[in-house]
């Protein structure tokens, strides 16, 4: 049994059906606009879970329905043997076919399903109110709390020590502090080592695929803060935004010597270019120039 299957969602579910114009919805990430393109998220979760002893499986079940039309993703989820599935909806345009995968998990599971990312966040009030969702993990860290909350279910032991966690219990919508908001960011690792070494252990490669075309431009990813130090009026991720949903009072970096070998990770495995995610002068000049000189020396 996996201890936690991560699923992607396509943005509606069943875009294979019904036909739908989705609007400019995914033109600033390399995705189509099913927004096939799971969270980077997902990886440092994994990452981090592992890490910690749990085993943890992707699934982007958004890219395997692109993929192929006699893709059956009901079939592929009924057959799944997991302690707990984890879906994100962090991107509001997966609001329907997250909670729709939700469904469909519930109808072949009795497992828990815990919800996250930024849009979660926001409204995980109205997301607990579903049947489907039993846990909403809120911040922009999941790390900590989901680990918290699997060794918790896995314990039988009492969900009001989980920070970050809105959960139901007796028909009560129970809301616990956003006390877990990290300084830093050096112990969570983009590490596709490890995404490499669970696509083979899963013996699943497309369920790991980032996003359709991905094998024609591997692009890869890494995170260098989160939060920001702006408050540009139409961004969910400003200042003001992870203040009030977060917690965050102050952006968290990733040390800029772990972000240069994060990047020469990477650079061992794949030769696509890699998206370094954050303004690296935003910290100050001496990061910038930190890492600018670690990758240098790499
Ligand atoms: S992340 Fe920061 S700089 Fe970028 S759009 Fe949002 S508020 Fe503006």
């Amino acid at each position: 049994m996996t201890d936690l299957i991560l699923l992607h969602p396509p943005c509606v579910y069943d875009f294979r059906k019904n036909s739908i114009f989705f609007g400019p919805i995914s033109d600033i990430i390399p995705s189509t606009p099913v927004f096939e393109m799971y969270p980077l998220g997902f990886v440092s979760l994994s990452q981090y879970l592992n890490k910690h002893g749990y085993d943890v499986r992707i699934i982007n079940v958004a890219y395997k329905m692109l993929s192929s039309p006699r893709y059956d993703a009901e079939k592929e989820i009924k057959n799944l043997n997991a302690f707990a599935f984890g879906i994100d909806l962090h991107w509001l345009p997966h609001a329907q076919g997250s909670l729709e995968l939700a469904k469909i998990v519930k109808k072949h599971h009795q497992t828990p399903v815990i919800f996250g990312g930024l849009s979660s966040t926001y409204f995980h009030e109205e997301l607990i109110k579903y049947p489907q969702v039993d846990f909403v993990i809120r911040g922009e860290s999941a790390e900590v709390p989901l680990l918290h909350l699997l060794s918790v279910l896995q314990n039988k032991k009492d969900f009001s020590s989980i920070p970050n966690l809105t959960y139901k219990q007796d028909g009560q919508v129970k809301i616990n502090q956003m006390s877990y908001v990290p300084e830093d960011l050096n112990e969570f690792t983009i590490d596709y080592a490890h995404i490499i070494k669970s696509a083979i252990k899963h013996r699943d490669f497309s369920g790991y695929v980032p996003f359709s075309d991905w094998q024609n431009y591997p692009i890869t990813a890494i995170f260098t803060c989160r939060g920001c130090t702006y408050n540009c009026r139409t961004c969910g991720g400003s200042k003001e935004a992870y203040q009030k949903f977060c917690g965050r009072r102050k952006p968290a970096y990733r040390d800029p010597e772990l972000v240069a070998s994060d990047v020469y990770s990477i650079s061992k495995y794949f030769k696509g270019p890699i998206f370094v995610l954050g303004d690296i002068f935003q910290p100050g000049e001496k990061y910038a120039q930190t890492l600018l000189d670690s990758l240098k020396k790499q």
